[in-house]
């Protein structure tokens, strides 16, 4: 049984400041203040880089889980702004983001360097969660499942099978990020069976454990009908994971469902 896991990715916003006043509303809305069964997923936000301090002390010793949003492949050296895998633990981190679409097409991250991102994570003990997705066109010409295809084969090449249980795959359409454009729990679930399917070729029975999120234009009304799809183990969340009313109704979307019925 996979836990699902719902992670919200803060990209360039909230200093320190906000980010405090975030996990402090979040945690009052979630009653999360303990160990008490609070959620039935595992929950992690990813804020930027100079707030994860902040965040790691707001979070206190609430089972939320911390990211990064992004790392570099090096281990150390002349690599001036970068930050290491290594680093990332450090700084409390038990995932990172690899191979988001806005650092594939804004800084290059190819599927080569998001092979050595990965290796370089599972070797620090972060788990990586590794951003795959087509964009308007690929889907449009009928290309989705070979670039998620070419995405899982080059980007996962270095993960041997017995650290497969480590990876997150978030499944993110290009065309649904930040759009307001949500793919239909139909489709996504389609994307998510053959990203499955792909996995069980290259890891075999280790694939099971590895959890799959559906990430573009999230929100709290379309949450729950996305979960409900039996490939999809949860969600990446930008936009709508900003504000912590909205977060918390997306991470409670289990028991929003169970209030309406
Ligand atoms: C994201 O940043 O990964 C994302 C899915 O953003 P949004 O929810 O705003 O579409």
């Amino acid at each position: 049984m996979r836990c699902p896991i719902i992670v919200a990715n803060w990209k360039l916003h909230k200093l320190r400041a906000d980010t405090r006043l975030f996990i402090d509303g979040l945690l009052d809305r979630l009653g999360a203040r303990g160990d008490d069964d609070w959620t039935s997923v595992e929950v992690v936000i990813a804020p930027p880089l100079t707030a994860l301090a902040e965040a790691r002390g707001a979070l206190g010793g609430s089972p939320i889980e911390l990211a990064a949003q992004a790392v570099s492949a090096e281990r150390s050296g002349a690599f001036t702004g970068e930050v290491s895998a290594e680093m990332i633990a450090d700084a409390g981190c038990r995932y990172c983001l690899v191979g988001h679409s806005e650092r594939r097409q804004s800084y290059g991250e190819t599927d080569a360097i998001v092979a050595r991102k990965t290796s370089a994570l599972l070797a620090a003990g972060v788990r990586p969660i590794v951003c795959i997705g087509e964009t308007l066109a690929q889907r449009e010409s009928g290309e989705t499942e070979r670039v998620l295809g070419h995405q899982i084969e080059v980007g996962l090449a270095n993960v041997p099978a017995a650290q497969a249980f480590q990876l997150v795959v978030a499944y993110e359409p290009v065309w649904a990020i930040g759009t307001g454009v949500t793919a239909r729990p139909g489709q996504a679930q389609q994307a998510h069976r053959f990203i499955r399917d792909t996995l069980e070729r290259r890891f075999s029975s280790a694939a099971e454990s590895i959890r799959i999120q559906y990430g573009g234009s999230v929100n709290p009304e379309n949450v729950a009908q996305l979960m409900a799809q039996p490939d999809i183990d949860g969600a990446l969340v930008g936009g709508a994971s900003l504000d912590p009313a909205s977060f918390a109704a997306i991470v409670q979307y289990d028991r929003r469902e169970d209030m309406s019925s």
